[in-house]
């Protein structure tokens, strides 16, 4: 599993048809060669009746390479799947779907849009482990992009709304750099809004460092350290999360032209799966296909492997 395709041409040559898209799940999958997930016996026929199906030769039971994936029952060939995951997890911005289309010469705008969809759901791993330590938490607004704005110039338009989102980035190697981060949409700054954002992605034990603002304090299980100060300095004060938000910011814009209020999470929930492993690309397209290694039976519970932590 740990050789990956270095490039584009390496990995034409190596996920060349359905069958080695096939044989490189079944690997993923059964490391040591096929195991019911029905009864655990290893001994099984593969069916010529269904495409890259077994049978247990214990039980009966068959079992598809893809059941469990997002590939599972999709009409799709295993190659798009492939390519997709591939052009999402090593595309330094990310891909929209509008390019997934013409890179992949998809039919119709609308499987690409599907397409992109269901590897977006395999961004927010179940069971992540929450951010721990120093942890910098602030709020920013970002204006959104309505349906009959233009798709690039909108911006300073009068009836253009804001979102208000709510970051949290790890302060890693004693603030060197930042470690993983966290964004999610709020419908206001309240208490009501920060203190579950906080419960559910930072550890307990963690320090949460703010620029003071009266909602933060109270948040359960972390240690809070409020550093009070003007607009100005809050970047100086909150180096991480505020680079965090004008990286989200530029991103936002240039991959999409702007953010839609309706998919505004899917969106926060892209930019952190990708900045998280931003050094682990192999990982990020496992994490994709919902194949993270060496976990079987596939299932979600599957995902709860290092490289989904992130
Ligand atoms: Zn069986």
């Amino acid at each position: 599993m740990t050789d990956f395709p270095r490039s584009l041409i390496e990995f034409q040559h190596r996920f060349a048809d359905e069958a080695a898209c096939a044989r490189y799940l079944f690997a993923a999958r059964w490391p040591e060669g096929f195991v019911c997930p029905g009864c655990g016996m290893t001994k099984a026929w593969e069916l010529q009746t269904k495409p890259w199906t077994w049978e247990c030769a214990g039980c009966g039971k068959q079992t598809s390479v893809t059941a469990g994936t997002i590939m599972h029952h999709s009409k799709l060939p295993l190659t798009t799947w492939f390519w997709a995951a591939y052009l999402m997890a090593t595309h330094s911005n990310g891909i929209s779907a509008l390019q997934l289309q013409h890179q992949l010469g998809l039919g119709s705008y609308r499987s690409a849009w599907l397409l992109c969809g269901k590897l977006r759901r395999s961004m927010v791993a179940p069971g992540r482990a929450p951010l721990a330590g120093l942890v910098e938490v602030d709020e920013t607004e970002i204006p959104c992009r309505g349906r009959h704005d233009p798709v690039t110039g909108g911006g300073g338009r009068s009836h253009q709304g804001k979102m208000l989102i709510v970051g949290a980035v790890e302060v890693a190697d004693g603030g060197a750099g930042p470690g993983r981060i966290r964004l999610k949409e709020v419908p206001d700054y309240s208490a009501a809004s920060l203190h579950p954002f906080i419960a559910d992605n930072l550890a307990p034990g963690a320090t949460a460092k703010t620029d003071g603002w009266s909602a933060y304090p109270g948040a359960p299980s972390v240690k809070h350290d409020p550093h009070v100060v003007g607009k100005m300095a809050a970047h100086v004060v909150l180096p991480w999360v505020h680079r965090i938000f004008s990286n989200l910011k530029v991103w936002a814009l240039g991959v999409y032209h702007g953010l839609r209020r309706k998919h505004l999470q899917s969106y926060l929930d892209e930019f952190v799966f990708r900045f998280n492993r931003r050094r682990t690309r192999p990982a990020a397209f496992r994490s994709l296909l919902g194949i993270a290694a060496g976990h079987p039976p596939f299932s979600y519970n599957m995902l709860i492997s290092p490289e989904a932590k992130a």
